[in-house]
């Protein structure tokens, strides 16, 4: 999106609303959120009637951006600064919202991101998403502490220009603690996040939480392979995962996915991609 249309949507609730309808009915064509039938009927007071299932539903139902109760022009001047990396705190002073209010429009865009993951269904529908407070299309926004079951790790995959962060199953970190002692992998550490040297076809396992320092072996005559490479995707998330250890660890998958988006798409404004996220039907077992 031009940033010239974007000023021009963002001035009023009217036009703002119209943009993200945009999003919301890509090709013109409403249907029903809940059987997915194209025959819609309007009812008064911008309420929709599926002729299939019957079900009473609105424009924006069903969608990323009916869960926290912004208006339109909030959404988009929220997105336009979740774009730009800015803090919930300054975010809140910039929109004049309150701090809670954008907490909870930052975590369901970060929900959208997972949700469009290439493993989303895993993720979403799995142990991980449970830890993340997923329950079949709600989504629970005060997650504090520890994570209360398995800790989730993660494969990372570099390839030239993209990378894949691809959550291991049946890997836990008691596994980790057993190659480290007995297969002389590396384990180092940035505040919470744990990650190894090369493993298998990863090019590092990584996770978050779990207090086990003291359970890993210093393994001092090897640098993990991803403190070896001078750019891709550690490098850029490095510094960006600092600013994450005031962040509760259960979270952790969430900024993962996130970095990981960010990172396949630096090249690009990630601004329609978040809309399109944001207008996207929250997925729920059928
Ligand atoms: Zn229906």
């Amino acid at each position: 999106m031009h940033p010239r249309e974007y000023e021009r949507h963002v001035r009023c609730e009217a036009s703002a609303r119209r943009l993200l309808l945009s999003y919301v009915w890509k090709g013109g064509k409403r249907f029903c959120p809940r059987c997915r039938g194209g025959k819609v009927y309007e009812l008064s007071d911008d309420r929709l009637r599926c002729a299939a299932c019957r079900y009473t539903f609105h424009d924006f139902s069903g969608r990323f951006l009916n869960v926290g109760g912004l208006s339109p022009r909030d959404w988009l001047r929220l997105v336009r600064l979740f774009e730009l990396e800015l803090t919930v705190s300054r975010m809140a002073d910039q929109l004049g919202l309150a701090y809670n209010t954008v907490y909870r429009a930052v975590t369901v865009i970060r929900f959208s991101i997972l949700a469009n993951a290439l493993d989303a269904s895993q993720l979403l529908f799995g142990e991980v998403g449970r830890e993340l407070g997923y329950d079949n299309g709600r989504m629970v926004m005060s997650r504090s502490g520890e994570p209360g079951g398995h800790v989730p790790v993660f494969g990372i995959i570099e390839k030239p220009g993209w990378t894949f962060l691809d959550l291991v199953p049946d890997m836990r970190v008691e596994h980790v603690v057993h190659f480290n002692m007995n297969f002389s992998l590396k384990v180092t550490r940035l505040g919470k996040i744990v990650y190894t040297d090369r493993f298998q076809h990863y090019d590092a396992l990584m996770f978050c939480g779990g207090d086990d320092a003291w359970r890993y072996a210093d393994i001092l005559d090897r640098t993990p392979y991803l403190d070896t490479l001078p750019d891709g995707f550690w490098n850029f998330a490095r510094t960006r995962l600092r600013r994450f250890s005031g962040v509760s660890a259960r979270r952790f998958p969430l900024y993962l996915k996130e970095l990981e988006f960010r990172y396949n798409h630096r090249n690009e404004s990630i601004l329609p991609i978040l809309l399109t996220f944001l207008c996207s039907l929250v997925p729920k077992y059928e």
